[in-house]
């Protein structure tokens, strides 16, 4: 339901926390966040209101972590329960993705994975994503080919983060049918499913369409068409109004 994305030089748990409560009039049932510290990846969620995620992440050291990406979820597949909270990592803990929408054809894309060894914690489409986009990489080598690969294979609507462990500063994005924008700052940028989310730090935004694929660095970003992975550009929007 609300999704923000970040990399760059600040600390980026308490800035994407700060962003989800933006994000909050959308409506929710449960919230979640990773991050990569020490070159792993973890995630922290809770059912309910976002403050019980806070009350998690008193006991949690984030301060190292400049990148990272938070979700809160409106129930589509699967009970509003903490296992069913994103993000949700693939099997084997290499890469986490959060999720906006519904992957129509999960069923069967579940029945496929799992004959190939893959497990699954919840019972979201999303985790099947998540282990779509694992295979992917793994069939292309590449994160950017294996995410093109598993969106290729995908029905449904989505708005989609994925966030790999052996590549904390790098945050990649996809969109098809549901709302999606870019931020872009001083050494930091930021993804996210709507402009509050980010409006803080910059009111430079780029917004993207259906098909078109994103990664960003803390100094970098780019646009590429999720299919044949070629360069879009892209105009930056400066937003005026405030929220
Ligand atoms: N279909 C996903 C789920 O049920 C995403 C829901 C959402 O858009 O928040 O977990």
């Amino acid at each position: 339901c609300g999704i923000i994305g970040y990399t760059g030089h600040r600390p980026a748990v308490p800035l994407i926390v700060e962003g989800l409560r933006r994000l909050e009039y959308r409506g929710y049932d449960s919230a979640g966040v990773a991050f990569i510290q020490n070159k792993q990846l973890t995630t922290v969620r809770a059912e309910g209101k976002l403050v019980n995620l806070e009350t998690k992440l008193e006991s949690v050291n984030t301060t190292l972590a400049t990148s990272g990406m938070g979700h809160t979820r409106w129930a589509t597949h699967g009970i509003p329960v903490e296992r069913n909270a994103h993000p949700h990592m693939c099997s084997d803990g290499s890469l986490a993705i959060i999720h906006n929408g519904i992957i129509e054809n999960y069923q069967p894309l579940k029945n496929e994975l799992m004959e190939k060894g893959y497990s699954f914690k919840s019972e979201t489409d999303t985790e099947v994503l998540a282990n779509l986009i694992a295979e992917g990489r793994k069939q292309t080598g590449a994160l950017d080919k294996g995410l093109s690969w598993a969106l290729q294979r995908v029905e449904g609507a989505y708005a989609v983060v994925v966030y790999a462990t052996d590549m904390p500063g790098v945050i990649y994005g996809a969109r098809l049918s549901s709302p999606f924008v870019m931020g872009i700052g001083q050494g930091e940028n930021f993804v996210a499913s709507d402009i509050p989310a980010f409006l803080p730090y910059t009111r430079d935004v780029v917004f993207l369409e259906n098909g078109e694929m994103v990664r960003i660095e803390a100094n970098d970003w780019k646009v590429l068409d999720v299919k044949t992975l070629e360069p879009i550009e892209k105009q930056v929007h400066h937003i005026q109004w405030d929220i």
